[in-house]
């Protein structure tokens, strides 16, 4: 059997790994997960499919108490996609921040595999030594995906009439394609947000950036996807900040790729700054160029949109040693006496990435606004919940998240088109085509958020909202409460009155002093109750600071 040999019998290894792709070739290739295949002997301290899954639970059976590790699925040909989580407790879901860093999407990038077990070890062998290490292990859940193209990075080391025996300069996954003999699609130009919107990336199979069929048509992108899906606990994604390994050019990239635009609607400005922050530091301290990954060239479908498009995770591309060469041999294949240097060379910026990761707007800042133990902007779903309590009696106009509408009576601004931050808010209702008043509120609607701990000695809550109202009384309202144990207590109200008062975004503070740790809901109600009366609310920017 050809699979599963040993180093020792290195000088033999590349004629076997050639007859197995040889095979695979005569067989069509996509069977099932073909015979190992191995770097040559100049390279051999490269690390294969198997070499790496031993590297791993080596490291996880030395350190049973802050390493795990997992398959989170199954590539085309059936290989497992390794993760290992890095935490103390590490058997238990601690509330602790989350990172993510995944390697491997495409096949010829072999050194990111390297810099992922780098980065699982510097954080396993440290552990209880290195002071910084330590505190991080402690304070973090680290995820490491080291492999998401098993298939393709396996079947790299098969091509021995290649230019640079065995490597077959491949890149896409093995995935079969209907209808022509061309193979695989560019896993990192499948994921499922602006897919193929923007001509970055081609609908050809035959291209080394086919997008696939349909987003989500691969495997191995499904697999990182429904992984990071699983990490919204309690309605709040986990995950705070990523890093996907990429070679070539000693860059970090920035979100967005699929346009050009610094800061598209679909990211706030706030979200922009820290991306900057902390992309250029990074760049600081391993001497790599910053960028917005559009500067680098246009992609559509890529991992790093995904993040933070769905997410709002922070999440980069790095793309590792060396900077652009003319050729595909001379970017993807440095000798294997690179990877000592290449991936120490990214130690303090890694562990920079997981220190700020634990709240990326520390990179700008914004600490005690945005670092407390909720910040929400409303641009996307974080768990609010309408009609809680299933006693609210609004027919219409009941609050939604989303895009509002510009609406106005007699000439006064009533649902304001502008929000806080980014381009979602919540608002009692949204235009549906049915007339002018089709999004006014009638009746009472609330919603409420997650429950959220409270620590020791908690900072404010603070929002921003408008109560806009024509016709109104005493008898319409506004009103936030925090909810804790089943009780639901008042913090702020503004009444209506007959005087018009148009929309007019407002920040609220109120001290949270009497629920210090605990569990608390906040809570959202407006009322129209009286007639002939026209009414907007909306709420966005919702904190609890530090204190
Ligand atoms: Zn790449």
């Amino acid at each position: 059997m050809v699979g599963r040999h040993r180093r020792s019998s290195i000088g033999l290894l590349p004629r076997i790994a050639s007859a197995a792709a040889l095979a695979a070739l005569v067989l069509g290739g996509a069977a099932g997960p073909t015979a190992a295949a191995d770097f040559p002997p100049s390279d051999s301290l490269y690390h294969n499919y198997a070499e790496m899954v031993t590297d791993i639970n080596a490291v996880a059976a030395a350190h049973p108490d802050i390493v795990e590790v997992h398959s989170i699925g199954k590539s085309y040909q059936g290989r497992d996609i390794w993760i290992a989580k890095i935490s103390d407790n590490v058997a238990t879901d601690e509330p602790e921040p989350e990172i993510l860093i995944d390697a491997l999407h495409h096949a010829r990038e072999h050194l990111t595999l390297e810099q992922a077990l780098y980065t699982l070890h510097l954080l396993a062998d440290n552990y209880g030594t290195d002071p910084t290490v330590t505190s991080l292990v402690n304070s973090r859940e680290v995820w490491i995906i080291f492999d998401v193209n098993p298939d393709g990075a396996e079947y790299d080391l098969t091509c021995l009439h290649s230019a640079k025996p065995p490597y077959c300069a491949w890149r896409k996954n093995r995935q079969p394609n209907a209808g022509t003999s061309y193979v695989g699609t560019d896993i990192n130009r499948n994921y499922g947000y602006h897919w193929g919107c923007c001509s970055g990336s081609s609908t050809k199979p035959s291209s080394l950036t086919y997008r696939g069929r349909a987003a989500w048509s691969t495997p191995e992108a499904r697999v990182v996807r429904d992984f990071v899906n699983s990490r919204v606990v309690g309605g709040i994604q986990q995950i705070r900040a990523h890093i996907t390994l990429h070679t070539n050019g000693e860059l970090v990239l920035w979100p967005y790729g699929y346009t050009t635009a610094n800061v598209p609607r679909d990211m706030s400005v706030v979200d922009h700054n820290t991306f900057v922050a902390m992309g250029r530091k990074t760049a600081s301290l391993n001497g790599y160029t910053a960028e917005q990954s559009s500067d680098l060239y246009v992609t559509d479908g890529d991992e790093i949109d995904w993040m933070y498009g769905v997410h709002r995770i922070f999440s980069f591309t790095w793309e590792l040693y060396p900077t652009e060469k003319p050729t595909v041999w001379g970017d993807h294949y440095p000798a294997d006496e690179r990877i000592a240097p290449q991936t120490a060379r990214n130690r303090n910026a890694l562990l920079y990435v997981i220190n700020v990761g634990g709240c990326p707007y520390r990179a700008i800042g914004q600490t005690k606004a945005l670092c407390g133990p909720f910040y929400d902007d409303l641009e996307i779903s974080r768990g609010w919940q309408v009609n809680p309590d299933r006693t609210d009696t609004a027919t219409r106009g009941a609050w939604s998240r989303g895009i509002p509408a510009g609406t106005s009576s007699g000439g006064h601004a009533m649902q304001l088109a502008r929000t806080a931050s980014g381009t979602k808010d919540l608002s009692t209702g949204r235009p549906a085509g049915a007339g002018p008043n089709a999004y006014d509120l009638d009746g009472t609607t609330t919603i409420r958020s997650v429950p959220i701990q409270l620590p020791a000695a908690p900072g404010p809550l603070s929002f921003l909202y408008y109560f806009a109202h024509t016709n109104s009384s005493s008898a319409d309202s506004f009103r936030a409460y925090i909810e804790a144990g089943g009780v639901r207590t008042q913090i702020y109200r503004e009444l209506g009155t007959h005087v018009l008062d148009p929309a007019r975004w407002a920040r609220v503070t109120r001290p949270l002093t009497a629920w210090a740790g605990q569990s608390v809901q906040i809570v959202f109600t407006a009322s129209d109750l009286g007639h002939d009366n026209l009414i907007e609310a909306a709420v966005d920017d919702v904190r609890i600071e530090r204190p």
